[in-house]
């Protein structure tokens, strides 16, 4: 079995791998497989964290041949659960999930193809993943000097079109690009952005379908599902706490700010986490942008994920949970605080309701104001004012008590 296959499980190549699986997926929900669990952690994840890596570690297709095998076989099984949950926006987060692993796989396969790392996991080149999009003819490099790989590409208009939207940003509108021969001037990086895009209509095709009610699949899985429909509700989100105090933050968000201060690269887990929590604290992406100008990270980068993680209502996805951030080595559970919260968005909000005053960052550099209605943003710097005079708060500045349902957009 083929570990690009386990790696890109939407290829083409992938399915005909699955199609001549030695045994079928019914037989294999029937037997509970290892596939089966990992599909069921592929959902999950990609609903809670936006990412379908293993929990343990991205999978890189140097493991053993059985772990290869069940890595390929639950991208299928993960399309059965995601249809049998039956929910529009989990589809579409779903999709959005497989296709951001594998753009993060895409790129380290073409830093290692650069020869700015030496590995010997199998890997595709830009090549091979244009072609399996139909793009090989579509992009042509622009010629660089030597043997230097090109910064940038032209897209024919058609796909471009069919691939961008004018939502991703003002940069990405026909107008403000360069346009020549019937193509448009795209960076590499954009060019992922662009592949990114046609790998998650890829896994976007196709769902939900209807189950064969003979197969008997359903009944197999539906304990699982209704986890993955239980946790989902359970979710007890109550939306931004809209104030950004970065005196407050926990220490996991400190460092992360820190290192990409210091001009490092955040790995795709820490970026994630860091976009989730300042998300999930009420910033807007041009705030997140603003507050993120100094580091490492880039403003494209930035708007994509923010906007990927914020619906209407706030935030989609909370941030990783504090055990979730201990296994990528992301939190040291400082001072034990663990025990305080399951995640660093409640340590947050705890901290900010303890504190005896609390100055809004963005108010205090001028930032944001009427984006997402963030005018009606109460400053915490002027609670002690508004208190009545029995010393209490008013109710409307305590945090929404609805729930949303995590799942609708
Ligand atoms: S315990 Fe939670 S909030 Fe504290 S540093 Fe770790 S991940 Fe962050």
């Amino acid at each position: 079995m083929d570990a690009l296959h386990a790696k890109y499980p939407f290829f083409e190549g992938a399915r005909d791998a699955v199609a001549n699986a030695s045994a079928s997926l019914p037989t294999l929900v029937a037997e509970d497989a290892p596939a089966v669990e990992r599909a069921r952690e592929r959902v999950e994840r990609a609903l809670l964290e936006g990412t379908v890596e293993p929990e343990d570690g991205a999978f890189t297709g140097t493991d053993g041949r059985v772990e290869i095998r069940s890595e390929l076989l639950s991208y299928p099984i993960a399309r059965i659960l995601v249809s049998l949950l039956d929910s529009e926006p989990a589809i579409e987060k779903y999709a959005a999930a497989e296709a951001a692993t594998a753009l993060d796989r895409l790129r380290t396969d073409l830093d290692a193809d650069d020869g700015l790392r030496s590995t010997p996991t199998p890997r595709i080149d830009l090549d091979d993943a244009l072609e399996e999009f139909g793009l090989a003819n579509d992009v042509r490099a622009e010629p660089t000097r030597g043997s230097r790989e090109p910064s940038h590409y032209w897209v024919a208009v058609g796909p471009y079109l069919r691939f961008t939207s004018p939502s991703w940003g003002a940069s990405w509108r026909l107008v403000n690009r360069a346009l020549a021969d019937g193509a448009v001037r795209v960076s590499r990086e954009e060019l992922l952005e662009v592949l990114g895009a046609a790998i998650e209509a890829r896994v976007r095709e196709g769902l939900p379908f209807e189950l064969d009610a003979d197969e008997g699949i359903a009944p197999d899985l539906e304990s699982r599902v209704a986890a993955l429909k239980r946790l989902l509700s359970e979710r007890t989100y109550t939306g931004p706490i809209d104030v950004v105090a970065p005196a407050l933050f926990p220490p996991c968000m400190t460092n992360l700010i820190e290192k990409a201060e210091r001009d490092v690269t955040l790995t795709a887990p820490e970026s994630f986490a860091l976009m989730a929590f300042l998300v999930g604290i009420g910033m807007t992406p041009d705030e997140v942008v603003a507050f993120c100008a100094d580091t490492s990270l880039d403003a494209e980068g930035i708007r994509y994920q923010t906007e990927y993680l914020r619906d209407d209502r706030g935030t989609q996805y909370p941030p990783p949970t504090c055990e979730t951030l201990a296994n990528y080595g992301i939190c040291h559970n400082e001072d034990d605080h663990m025990r305080v919260a399951p995640d660093p968005l409640s340590y947050y909000e705890t901290r900010v309701e303890e504190a005896d005053e609390v100055v809004d960052w963005r108010e205090e550099h001028g930032i944001g104001g009427d984006e997402s209605g963030s005018n009606d943003r109460a400053s915490r710097s002027e609670q002690p004012d508004e208190k009545q005079p029995n010393g209490e708060q008013p109710s409307d500045e305590q945090p929404s008590g609805e729930e949303p349902d995590p799942t609708a957009n």
